[in-house]
C-alpha cells in the first residue's frame, strides 16, 4: 500500500506553537489532508505523552491509531549546540527510557515540548541507537538551528554514531541536498514541522510510504530500505518558497547575493540587523558532486492549496472565506494532492471558479511567479497578469514569460538544475 506520512510537526507544549495542536484536532486535519500516518512529535514531553495514550487506541509497540489516523511516536531534540535532530521510536518504552536518560542534562524536558539537551550531536545518537531509536538531522541546512549552519559534514557533528535519515527542511528538496555525496546513501524525509493544524502547515511536506500496513516496523523497514519497503515520493514546498532559501537580512527580510553578504560582515547595511545565510548559498559551499544516487525517490514540488486560494481571493490564508472553497474542493475530489495534480482544471472550475482554476493551471505549467523566501520570511507567489486576463479556454494558448531574474537575482543556476533533472517529477 501507499501511505503519505508528515513524521515531524510539534504539540502545544512547544513554544510558540499553537492551541489547536491536540490529538483530535490532528487526526480530523491529517484525514482531511490525505495523510494516512503522523509523528506526534514531542512525545518526550509527559503531557503531550498521556493526551496521546488518552485519545488514541494501541495497535502494536509504536503505533497508535484515532479514527483512521496513524500515529508514530517521534520528536525534535535540540543539542548542546543548538543543533535540532529528530526522533523516531519504537515503543512507548523506548521514550520513557530516553527521557530517563536525558532528563541529567535537559532542564526543561518535562515541559518543553522540544527539549534543549546538553550533549553533544554523537552522544544524543549513541543514546538513540541503544535504545533502537531512529535519528537523523532536521531541516538540515537552515542557519539557526541546523546541522549545516554549525558543521561541514555529518561525520563532523555525529562522528561514528549512526543517522537513518536526513531531513530536508522547507527551504530544500532532493536535488539540493544531492548535491553533497556524503548524503547518497542517506533516505531523505520531507516533513513539515508544522506548528499549527491548518491545510498550509499540516502536511505541505510528506513523504510516500510503500509498505505493507501502516504500522512503526514498516515505516522503519522504508527509510532503512529493507525488504522491498522504500520512500516513493517526497512531497514538499518548492524550495523557494522556504523562509530560508535565500540569503537575507532576518530583520527587513532584504536579501543580498552570498558575496555582498560577507562582504557587510552579516550586518544588514538598511537596518543593522543579522543576515542569515540561505540554505541555497550554504549548499553551494558545499556542493562536491553533480550526480545523483539511482535510487533518490522523485520530489514533487507543492504549493499548499489554500496559499494558491488565498493568492486568488487576495485574502489572508487562514480566512474563512479561502477555508470554504479549500473544504469544498477536497470534498468534491479527495485529496489536496489530486486537486493540485489530477483533477482536470475545467472540473475545478466548476466547483471553485474560473480564477481558482486558472491558478491551478499556472501552478502546474510551473507558470506562477515565485518571490523566494529568506532571513525567516517565506516565500510567495503570484499570479501573472497574462493569466488574470484570458479566459480559461484560452490558457493552453497562452504564451507565459516568467522571467528567472524576476525572482532568482543573479543566480541561475538552481533553477536550470531543477529543469534539467529529467524524471518526470
Ligand atoms: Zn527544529
Ligand atoms: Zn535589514
Amino acid at each position: 500500500m501507499l501511505v503519505d506520512a508528515d513524521l515531524h510537526i510539534h504539540s502545544r507544549y512547544s513554544k510558540a506553537v499553537s492551541k489547536l495542536m491536540t490529538i483530535p484536532m490532528l487526526a480530523e486535519n491529517a484525514r482531511f489532508k490525505g495523510l494516512g500516518i503522523v509523528g506526534t512529535g514531542d512525545i518526550l514531553n509527559p503531557g503531550w505523552e498521556e493526551e496521546l495514550l488518552k485519545y488514541t487506541k494501541k495497535i502494536d509497540e509504536g503505533t497508535y491509531e484515532r479514527k483512521g489516523t496513524v500515529f508514530l511516536l517521534t520528536t525534535e531534540v535540540e543539542d548542546e549546540r543548538r543543533v535540532h535532530h529528530v526522533l523516531i521510536f519504537p515503543c512507548i518504552e523506548a521514550v520513557r527510557e530516553m527521557r530517563e536518560v536525558l532528563k541529567r542534562y535537559s532542564p526543561d524536558i518535562n515541559r518543553e515540548g522540544r527539549p534543549h539537551v546538553n550533549l553533544p550531536a554523537a552522544e544524543i545518537a549513541d543514546i538513540a541507537s541503544d535504545l533502537d531509536i531512529l535519528i537523523g538531522p532536521a531541516h538540515a541546512f537552515t542557519p539557526w538551528t541546523a546541522l549545516y549552519k554549525e558543521y561541514n559534514s555529518l561525520r563532523e557533528a555525529y562522528g561514528d554514531a549512526k543517522i537513518h535519515f536526513l531531513e530536508l527542511g522547507l527551504s530544500a528538496d532532493s536535488y539540493m541536498a544531492d548535491r553533497i555525496k556524503a548524503h547518497h546513501g542517506l533516505t531523505y524525509l520531507s516533513n513539515s514541522d508544522a506548528h499549527s493544524p491548518h491545510p498550509h502547515r499540516l502536511g505541505r511536506e510528506f513523504n510516500r510510504f510503500k509498505i505493507q500496513e501502516a504500522l512503526f516496523e514498516e515505516v522503519k523497514r522504508a527509510i532503512l530500505k529493507r525488504g522491498g519497503r522504500r520512500i516513493v515520493l517526497n512531497a514538499g514546498l518548492d524550495p523557494r518558497l522556504g523562509k530560508y532559501h535565500l540569503t537575507a537580512c532576518s530583520r527587513c527580510y532584504t536579501k543580498y547575493p552570498l558575496q555582498d553578504a560577507v562582504a557587510f560582515k552579516w550586518r544588514c547595511p538598511k537596518c543593522g540587523g543579522t543576515i542569515k545565510k540561505g540554505v541555497y548559498d550554504r549548499i553551494m559551499e558545499l556542493a562536491d558532486t553533480e550526480e545523483r544516487p539511482k535510487d533518490r525517490p522523485p520530489y514533487l514540488h507543492l504549493a499548499p492549496l489554500a496559499e494558491i486560494i488565498a493568492m486568488v481571493l487576495n485574502r489572508g490564508v487562514e480566512t474563512k472565506g479561502v477555508k470554504r472553497i479549500w473544504e469544498r474542493l477536497l470534498r468534491e475530489f479527495g485529496s489536496e494532492i489530486r486537486v493540485l495534480v489530477d483533477v482536470p482544471v475545467k472540473a475545478i472550475g466548476e466547483t471553485a471558479g474560473e480564477d481558482i482554476a486558472k491558478a491551478v493551471w499556472a501552478f502546474r505549467n510551473e507558470k506562477l511567479v515565485v518571490i523566494p523566501g529568506g532571513g525567516g520570511r517565506y516565500g510567495e507567489i503570484r499570479l501573472p497578469e497574462e493569466i488574470r486576463k484570458v479566459s480559461l479556454q484560452e490558457l493552453d494558448s497562452l504564451e507565459v514569460e516568467v522571467s528567472e531574474e524576476e525572482y532568482r537575482p543573479k543566480q541561475t543556476s538552481l533553477m536550470k538544475f531543477l529543469r534539467g533533472r529529467g524524471d518526470g517529477a
